[in-house]
């Protein structure tokens, strides 16, 4: 597939996003059904009449759904509909019993809303089209082939655990005007959803999971322009990471199609992680294809304005009131607060904060030892497999002198590794530094006499030559002593 290199796509053409976000509900049972929401129980086992749409069943809305619908409208600034219906979206898919999804069509609960995202220090204002509820399909296992798709697959599975789960649909206006940043501020703000979600506890927004999935659009028009080009959509990006990814990828694409003369085709897309190109899937159907008409096994939803705020006064604070509130609280440079931000820690650091450790230390973990094992393994900070109490209690054991900071990475490496707690890695993998006060004056002993050169010098004066013997000490106790100390001892026996 050819590409045009970025920057030559980005000086010839202006690119306008559109984000669809997908959050699967947390609710305990299902859109309308009484069917467990659990994840990762044996395939079909939470079904039921209703989410299976065996003939004469009756669906019933779950008004825990809706709450957390309205939840989310009003948290994206968004009108919430005095009165809305559920539409049936018609389609074939046998992960769709039914042939048809009740969804939102043309009376969204919640619409007109905007969001604020904050990247670089600059501020990028959102517009939110709408926020509908629908319901989640079931899963096809597709067997065999080398993709796990469908095409060249022997045959498939299906999984009806999902059916019916409750889904909010989340829908950006065109996002203009954000140039060669564009796909960054798409993983800025889906990171921002996440973190919105997560605060609001309406989802537990696992994108590796799929409790969060974003399709996201992209077309090109040439620079100066305002006409819309046409768009791709690119479904099921399933980390921030990937987001950002995927878009710059469809960017250079279709800079290389119009650039060449051709026409870019309205189509959905897939993102493939491991070559890190979009190819092509299904031509994109229109409203009409789906023949949307009005629930009619539902009652319209007509919330009271009561009610709304009601809901209202339980919203949490705004990401970006939050951003400011804990730069000021934490004490970072807005260099410092930048990295974090877009390194996604803001939420971690809070926690680990919270768990007790200082700002700077979770920053400094967050942002390395933690940043870079999520970097290896391509995932977000929150899904390597460490936690923020966990991140706190290695703090501790620093602070306590149990392990210094060398050690700590040591028991990062065995918390991810699933090896248990950091105490337990500790004490597995006997990491905690030895303050045995004799074997440590055997060793400076031991060093001091085997560089008689080294003493000389620190005797003349210079201090810093103790770093040496320092370092010859640690290694005799295999990283497992407290530097300070040692340095303390050293200075005691030769001074
Ligand atoms: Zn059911």
């Amino acid at each position: 597939m050819t590409v045009l290199p970025y920057e030559e796509a980005l000086a010839a053409y202006d690119p306008v996003l559109g984000l669809e976000v997908h959050v699967e509900l947390n609710t305990t049972s299902k859109m309308f059904c009484g069917c467990s929401t659990a994840f990762g129980a044996e395939p079909n086992t939470q079904v039921c009449a209703v989410c299976l749409g065996l003939p004469g069943s009756l669906p019933v809305v779950n008004a825990k759904a809706v709450e957390s619908a309205i939840r989310i409208g009003l948290a994206l600034n968004c009108t919430i509909a005095e009165w809305c219906r559920f539409s049936r979206k018609n389609y074939f898919y046998p992960d769709m019993p039914k042939n048809y999804q009740i969804s939102q069509y043309d009376e969204p609960i919640a619409y007109d809303g905007w969001t604020d995202v904050v990247l670089d220090g600059e501020s990028y204002r959102i517009g939110i089209e709408r926020a509908h509820m629908e319901e989640d399909t079931g899963k096809s296992l597709h067997v065999g082939g080398a993709t796990g798709r469908i095409h060249g697959a022997d045959y498939s599975l299906l999984d009806y655990n999902r059916s019916g789960v409750p889904l909010i649909e989340i829908v950006t206006k065109p996002i203009e005007g954000t140039g060669a940043k564009a796909p960054e501020v798409a993983r800025a703000y889906v990171a921002m959803l996440r973190d919105l979600l997560r605060a609001l506890g309406v989802s537990d927004v696992r994108m590796e999971q799929g409790s969060l999935r974003c399709d996201a659009n992209v077309s090109l028009r040439p620079i100066g322009t305002s006409t819309l080009g046409t768009r791709t959509e690119t479904k099921n990006v399933n980390s921030l990471r990937s987001v950002e990814r995927a878009l710059r990828y469809e960017i250079t694409r279709q800079a290389a199609v119009l650039a060449g003369g051709g026409r870019v085709i309205q189509e959905t897309r897939h993102w493939h992680e491991d070559s890190g190109i979009t190819t092509a899937g299904r031509s994109k159907e229109t409203a009409e294809d789906y023949r949307y008409f009005p629930e009619p096994d539902l009652v319209p939803i007509a919330p009271s304005r009561e009610w709304v705020e009601q809901l209202r006064a339980t919203l949490p604070e705004p990401p970006a009131a939050k951003l400011q509130r804990v730069s000021a609280e934490w004490g970072f440079s807005e260099l410092e607060m930048r990295d974090v931000v877009s390194a996604g820690a803001v939420n971690a650091i809070e926690a680990t904060v919270a768990a007790g450790a200082s700002p700077q230390s979770a920053r400094k973990w967050w942002l390395t030892e933690v940043a870079r094992r999520a970097n290896e393994a391509g995932v977000d900070l929150e899904d390597v497999g460490i936690s923020p109490q966990q991140v706190a209690e290695v703090q501790a054991l620093v602070e306590n002198r149990t392990i210094n900071d060398k050690l700590a990475r040591q028991v990062f490496e065995g918390v991810i590794a699933g090896e248990g707690s950091p105490a337990e890695v500790v004490a597995a993998r006997r990491l905690a530094i030895v303050s045995d006060e004799v074997a440590l004056a055997a060793a400076v002993n031991e060093a001091i006499s085997a560089n008689p050169d080294i003493v000389d010098k620190i005797k003349s004066g210079k201090v810093q030559a103790a770093g040496a013997l320092i370092g010859s000490v640690m290694k005799q106790m295999r990283g497992q002593a407290d530097a300070a100390r040692v340095r303390e001892l050293i200075l005691e026996k030769i001074g």
